[in-house]
């Protein structure tokens, strides 16, 4: 059997690169959450993290692996915005060029910071291009090195500091659950909790139109999918990473899922009752806590990533406000 892409190593080597670059995100707890759910909600506050996502955990940890020669060439990624604003970030602080592959349909706030970070965007069409084929083409005419969002080791690693600074900060839970697009988070905190909570299962929650991962578990396979439509922007990759499935098989995570509406029920309620913005990818988990997708939980010590907080005023408000 081939090794799997990380191991719990690789994740604590990651948080000691990342000490002193990421936010140690609050982990927060409310009573009414509690109260809905029946469990005890602990939330990993990801939205207020650099950049405004667990992003820059992965790609900080992977650029900061490169070579000198690769350094001295730059990096180049495809985003639909949040690793392409933590590639922008990763590289500036570590002196390197940045080249974000975006859709053209990205949100304006997301173009404008990654370019903000000084990082060059280039556009594709995401409903017609196969991005890695983009990318690919890009990386070999500029001699850059591609750092995908999140099917490589180093990103996955990155990603699983997350889980590892929750557990430092509240203690062993009994499950972990995270939102899932191509499952880089999900892989690297479930990897992390073999040292960290050997007990405490990893549960990922993915949008309802586009249940890929659910499906390759299943399955045994990974299955590929058309670009979902949903209002998870940040979820809407067509496939689980080839490194990130056999990882998330031999840790026997799960993956369960939330509709739309159930996601802008959750935003609402994070932002009514927790006063925090959070981007529909992002309540992903909170929507599964309360939809009963996780099971029987009561009594339970939850831990709840909050992936992110990237999302337009406008479209908040017309997400939370109708
Ligand atoms: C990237 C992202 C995800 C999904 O992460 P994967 O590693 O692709 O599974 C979830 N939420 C937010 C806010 C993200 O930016």
């Amino acid at each position: 059997m081939t090794p799997l892409a990380i191991t719990y190593d690789d994740v604590a080597a990651a948080q000691r690169r990342l000490a002193g670059i990421v936010h140690r995100t609050p982990a927060l707890t409310s009573r009414t959450a509690d109260a809905m759910s029946g469990a005890r909600l602990y939330f990993k506050a990801e939205n207020q993290q650099r950049i405004g996502a667990f992003k820059l955990r992965g790609a900080y940890n992977a650029i900061a692996q490169f070579t000198p020669q690769q350094r001295a060439g730059g990096v180049v990624t495809f985003s639909s915005g949040n690793h392409g604003q933590a590639i922008a970030l990763a590289a500036q602080l570590l002196g390197v060029k940045a080249v974000v592959v975006m859709p053209h349909d990205a949100a304006a706030m997301k173009r404008a910071a990654t370019q903000g970070y000084g990082a060059e965007v280039l556009g594709y069409d995401r409903y017609a291009q196969d991005p890695e084929q983009v990318l690919q083409r890009i990386a070999e005419e500029r001699g850059l090195t591609p750092v995908p969002p999140f099917d490589h080791p180093h990103v996955m690693a990155g990603q699983g500091t997350a889980a590892l600074e929750l557990i430092e900060q509240v203690g062993e839970l009994d499950l972990l659950v995270t939102p899932v697009g191509g499952g880089g988070l999900l892989s690297g905190c479930a990897t992390a909790l073999t040292g960290a909570a050997p007990r405490c299962a990893a549960i990922g929650v993915e949008p309802e139109a586009g249940n890929d991962g659910q499906q390759s578990l299943q399955r045994g396979e990974i299955v590929r999918i058309e670009t979902p439509k949903t209002i998870a922007d940040a979820a809407q990759s067509r496939n689980l990473g080839r490194h990130v499935f056999p990882v998330l098989q031999a840790l026997g995570v799960r993956i369960v899922t939330a509709s739309d509406e159930q996601l802008i029920e959750a935003m609402k309620f994070m932002a009514a009752r927790m006063k925090l913005i959070v981007e529909p990818t992002g309540c992903l988990g909170v929507a599964a806590a309360f939809n009963g997708a996780l099971g029987d939980i009561r009594g339970l010590r939850v831990g709840i990533v909050l992936s992110g907080g990237n999302v337009d005023l406008a479209r908040f408000a017309s997400l939370v406000g109708g």
